[in-house]
């Protein structure tokens, strides 16, 4: 399998903290790569010393073999960075944003087309302060694919979002796995990483304790003698929540 990424002994002290501690790790191409850990683990600062945003102190970072330290201006044009709401212009409608967005690229780029990916068509003249907080994601992760990114990096993109959206961003996610990117992505929810995930990394304390598919992670607990006091129902009180108010999104 080709590695697009590759971390190597990555060290970031701010002042005399070591919030990641000489971690090292790769991504598959076409898989979704999952960082998971506590808050303060080091998730978000290994991110974006990757996307070439934030610098390291030490160690070394490979994305699709061009180097951090020699070419990040070549990592910059083959990723997808979701940015935060901050940087949406409150008075441009969505078509104006991708617009906007493809220029600085220097790309031209159909904005209804990238918006039916995300299924906001129909908000293509809304202004991005208008959205749900689904549709916000589902717009920072269109924002992410202008420049036909090979890598995407995802931030906890279901943070907040009720089931249906969080669901539905799932399948996005999923989707453009199917169409080839790769994905990099943090989350809290271990359902979601399940779900998502080809591989993860566990972080905590900037360290990575352990690396691999979450069914092989799975089974290395139970092997040790672990053992859950099986669930007394076969639902859970989600599988209600969907049941009744079914999967189609509200938001609109
Ligand atoms: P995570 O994304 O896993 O929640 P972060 O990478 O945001 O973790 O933070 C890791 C640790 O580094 C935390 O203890 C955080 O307080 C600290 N940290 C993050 N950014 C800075 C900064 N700019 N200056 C000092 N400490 C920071």
């Amino acid at each position: 399998m080709n590695k697009i990424i590759e971390v190597q002994q990555l060290v970031k002290k701010y002042d005399n903290f070591t919030a990641v501690n000489a971690i090292s790790f790769h991504v598959n191409e076409g898989e979704i790569f999952g960082l998971l850990g506590p808050n303060g683990a080091g998730k978000t600062t290994t991110l974006e010393i990757i996307e070439t945003l934030r610098s390291k102190t030490s160690g070394s970072v490979q994305v699709c073999g061009f180097d951090l330290d020699k070419d990040p201006i070549k990592i910059k044009e083959v990723i997808g960075v979701q940015l935060q709401a901050a940087g949406y212009y409150p008075n441009l409608n969505l078509t104006q944003l991708i617009e906007l967005f493809a220029g600085l690229y220097n790309k031209q780029i159909d904005a209804l087309e990238l918006l039916n990916k995300v299924q906001l068509t129909e908000k293509a003249k809304a202004k991005y302060k208008e959205l749900s907080g689904g549709q916000k994601q589902r717009f920072s992760i269109a924002t992410t694919l202008i420049n036909n990114p090979k890598v995407i990096f995802l931030d906890e993109p279901t943070t907040g979002l009720d089931p249906q959206a969080r669901r539905n961003l799932w399948d996005l996610i999923l989707s453009l796995r199917s169409t080839g990117t790769t994905i990099v992505l943090t989350t809290h929810y271990m359902d979601e990483a399940e779900v998502l995930c080809d591989r993860v990394a566990i972080v905590d304390a900037g360290v990575i304790s352990k690396i691999d598919t979450p069914s092989n992670l799975i089974d290395q607990l139970l092997a040790t003698g672990f053992e859950k006091p099986l669930p007394v129902k076969q639902a859970s009180l989600e599988d209600v929540f969907i049941n009744l108010t079914g999967k189609a999104l509200r938001e609109e």
